[in-house]
């Protein structure tokens, strides 16, 4: 069972033989962006290419690190993301233009896609991330921010009022 080295796999021995196979491991640069959240730098994709009547189908694993921006207190960092998927490469190109190409398939751009689909779309730095004041901007996950809130003329002032006396 041959390892190939790279993300464009030679499948010709592989189409019309159903259930033959090759491992493939390769590694390519990536830019990607889902809102704030982005990947630039290098992607790993491992897996396998298992052969079918007329089409070759592509079981991978991708994973890169992804650069984060909290939705609620703006704290960046990195973590690694990952993602599972499998793409069929048929003779004639799917509608994300993917095909077998001159005997090859190249599952570099359907594990692009499938990483930029898994990044989350509101990333939080912790579940209860508290975010910042949307008057004076503290985070107030590091202080509690004073001031506002309980001013006079507020509704809640006057209920406040009522629970205190
Ligand atoms: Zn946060
Ligand atoms: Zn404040």
């Amino acid at each position: 069972m041959p390892v190939t080295g790279g993300l464009v796999i030679p499948v010709g021995d592989l189409i019309g033989s159903p259930g033959k196979e090759r491992l493939f491991s390769g590694s390519t640069p990536v830019r990607a962006r889902l809102g704030d959240t982005t990947v630039d730098g290098p992607m790993t994709v491992s897996g396998r290419v298992v052969g079918m009547i007329d089409a070759v189908k592509a079981e991978f694993t991708a994973s890169a690190t992804a650069r984060f921006v909290c939705t609620r207190c703006l704290t960046e960092w990195e973590a690694p993301v990952e993602a599972e998927a499998e793409q069929y490469f048929g003779h004639t190109p799917d509608e994300d233009g993917y095909a077998i190409v001159n005997q090859e398939v190249d599952v570099a751009g359907p594990a692009r896609d499938e990483l930029a689909l898994g990044l989350p779309a509101v990333p939080l730095c912790r579940e209860d991330c508290m975010g910042l004041c949307p008057t004076c901007g503290t985070d107030l996950n590091s202080e509690p921010c004073g001031g506002h809130g309980e001013d006079s003329d507020s509704p809640f002032a006057a209920l406040k009022d009522l629970f205190d006396s």
